[in-house]
């Protein structure tokens, strides 16, 4: 509309990294804009605020940066998901295949309580094998996925058709 805002410019592609061959969707000059940040995360929370969640879970670490503002705006509480052996308290632990490898993941074993339903946020959705993850990790729990918000959707991954089900938004995406 008139009063929106051409988020897609604020977020600068870098060659190359952190590979050859990876066109990387850098989001900082979007963070680094008071305006930018704050219209990025009042549309976040349109998109979310139908997914009725009792919680949100994010994962480490640029998802972080839009999960925690989209808490307190929805006044829910905020359950991190990280690498293996960062969190201090009893986890459960999945690993997810990567290009290369295999990465884990964790969340505390009482981050979420069972029944609960949770929204998974995070800055970019790609190949969707990240939030698989952090999914699995929820449903450990007892829990329910309410659905997926992402900054940033690389359409030509494929990764909104792997997650089956539940509701999948994004603000960009890239075709
Ligand atoms: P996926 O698991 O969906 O293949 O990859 C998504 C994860 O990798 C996200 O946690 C995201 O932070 C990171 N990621 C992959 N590619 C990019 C990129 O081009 N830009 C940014 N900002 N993050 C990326």
């Amino acid at each position: 509309g008139v009063l929106g805002m051409n988020l897609r410019s604020y977020i600068r592609d870098i060659a190359d990294f952190p590979t050859p061959g990876i066109l990387f969707r850098d989001i900082t000059p979007l963070l680094s804009d008071a305006s930018a940040l704050k219209y990025a995360v009042d549309r976040m929370l349109e998109l979310c605020e139908p997914l009725s969640s009792d919680v949100i879970v994010s994962v480490e670490a640029r998802g972080f940066l839009l999960a925690a503002p989209l808490a307190y705006r929805m006044g829910k509480p905020l359950v991190p998901v990280r690498k293996q052996g960062k969190l201090p308290y009893k986890t459960h632990r999945v690993s997810y295949q990567l290009e290369y490898g295999t990465d884990t993941l964790e969340i505390h074993r009482d981050g979420i309580g069972e029944g609960q339903r949770a929204l998974i946020v995070d800055d970019l959705l790609a190949t969707g094998g990240t939030v698989g993850a952090t999914a699995e990790l929820i449903r450990e729990c007892g829990a329910q996925v309410a659905g997926y918000a992402f900054l940033i959707e690389l359409a030509e991954l494929n990764g909104r058709q792997s997650l089956c089900g539940e509701e999948v938004v994004s603000l960009i995406t890239y075709d």
